[in-house]
């Protein structure tokens, strides 16, 4: 029997989807009386394949040639020559492998490693390069510490690397916008399909979204589990630890727990001087040492603030056509800053807070076109009495405030609050257009002023 009807026979009598999903690019090597190799894309796939269907494999094989022979696995080196030759069919086009955008500035070359970051740099690094051996990878930090970055990382580096592995990105936003989009059109099976089937590594970030959303959570789950059995990479980002994701299903909980957790921290003065000298150098923009030192000692916690800096160290460098010096710097930092404190005042993580929630509220007055006074008084007037229900549920679903909390500053009871929650979540979920655009509105508003508290 040659190798092709071999293989043929094969897929004959492996399942449809293990076939699919594992051994559609499987090839027969070698295959002799005592032996049968058999080719497959790469290490990872390999291994997986090894483990989970060899002795079902061997077996198959064993009948189909009837007599027994040695299974062996080996990962295939591309012999084009022979390729061409055995080649007569029509080109036929694998999957699109990109299941995602990926930022291509955010790569493991442009992340600076110091003490803060470098365990989860080398776990991130880990789980591009052997996928699967830490599963999941939860990694966890304050914002604008690099959570996002390293993500992408691992996609490029995947991408690069090993291209026949599919890498899917998003956050857990997206997640559950695209599980109630699925909902309302009646096609979870499709969502399952894409999610639990042809995604080789999942990267979900800032899943502490997810507080207080069961649904998406066991769907979440689910997904997870789905993922983890057939040996996927699985990494999570979120700005909490899994134990502070306390209201999280416990199942999923357990689940974060038993891979691999890391911690990013702020980066300390040295390192965050050599962030800024290579965000400057990303956007070609030459700044001194004393000017990168400036920046690294007034600049810290969120890197998002630097990045900010540097755009307007560059712009301000292109509209006067002069390189930047440190006395331009001084007085560009200096302005933002001030700036900054006059308008946020945040020193403390209460401060922080207090500056989302005035945030949230005044969008939401903005889109209603409410008074402060409106919105607190008695008034049962549809109108208002839909901007507090909308308020409520963002307060808790976007700032995680809770029930009690939102419950004193709206001045309602508890079980109002919780009624008013329920109500826009149930609104959401039927679909309802017009509660789902007043939301988008309000947080496109919240996402501009949220520019210009982050720029330093
Ligand atoms: P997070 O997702 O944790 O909120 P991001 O990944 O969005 O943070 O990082 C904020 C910004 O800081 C991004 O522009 C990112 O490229 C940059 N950044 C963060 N950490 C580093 C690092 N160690 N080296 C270089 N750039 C970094
Ligand atoms: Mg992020």
């Amino acid at each position: 029997m040659n190798k092709n009807d071999l293989l043929e026979k094969l897929k004959n009598n492996i399942s449809r989807e293990t076939w699919n999903n594992w051994l559609s690019d499987c090839s027969v090597e070698l295959v002799n009386e005592k032996e049968v190799v058999l080719g497959l894309s790469n290490i990872f796939v390999k291994d997986k394949v090894e483990k989970n269907f060899g002795s079902v494999i061997k077996d198959t094989l064993v009948d189909i040639l009837e007599r027994n022979v040695e299974v062996t696995f080996s990962t295939k080196t591309i012999d084009n020559s022979k390729k061409k030759e055995e080649y007569t069919g029509p080109l036929i086009k694998n999957r699109p492998l990109k299941l995602s955008d990926f930022n291509s500035e955010y790569t493991f070359k442009s992340f600076i490693v110091g003490e803060s970051n470098s365990m989860a740099f080398h776990s991130a690094m880990e789980a591009s390069k052997s996928p699967g051996k830490y599963n999941p990878l939860f990694i966890y930090g304050d914002v604008g510490l690099g959570k996002t970055h390293l993500q992408h990382a691992i996609a490029n580096r995947i991408l690069e690397h090993s291209p026949d592995l599919k890498v899917k990105y998003l956050t857990a936003e997206d997640f559950m916008n695209d599980m109630m989009d699925s909902i309302r059109a009646t096609n979870m099976e499709a969502f399952r399909e894409r999610y639990r089937k042809t995604v080789d590594i999942l990267l979900i970030d800032d899943v502490q979204f997810l507080i207080g959303k069961n649904s998406v959570q066991t769907e979440l789950f689910h997904t997870f589990n789905s993922l983890f059995n057939m040996g996927k990479q699985v990494v999570i980002c979120s700005d909490r630890t899994p134990e502070e994701l306390a209201t999280f299903n416990p199942r999923l909980v357990s689940r974060f727990e038993m891979g691999l957790v890391v911690n990013i921290q702020e980066p300390d003065e040295g390192t965050r001087y050599l962030i800024a000298k290579k965000m400057a150098d990303l956007v070609s923009v030459q700044i001194t040492d004393d000017v990168a030192h400036y920046l690294a000692e007034n600049i810290n916690r969120n890197l998002r603030r630097l990045r900010g800096a540097i755009m307007n160290l560059m712009l301000h460098s292109k509209v006067t056509g002069e390189p930047v010096n440190l006395t331009s710097a001084k007085k560009i930092v200096d302005s933002l800053i001030r700036m900054n404190m006059n308008k946020t005042k945040y020193r403390t993580k209460e401060a922080f807070e207090t500056i989302k929630l005035n945030t949230l509220i005044n969008a939401v007055l903005q889109k209603f076109n409410l008074k402060k006074e409106e919105l607190y008084s008695n008034s049962r007037k549809k109108e208002i009495a839909n901007a507090r229900q909308i308020l409520a549920y963002l307060m808790k679903t976007k700032l995680n405030i809770q029930l009690k909390d939102i419950a004193e500053a709206l001045k309602r009871n508890h079980s109002t609050i919780n009624h008013a929650i329920k109500k826009i979540e149930h609104s959401l979920m039927i679909g309802n257009k017009v509660t789902k655009t007043s939301i988008d509105d309000i947080l496109k508003i919240v996402e501009n002023e949220k520019m210009n508290i982050d720029i330093v």
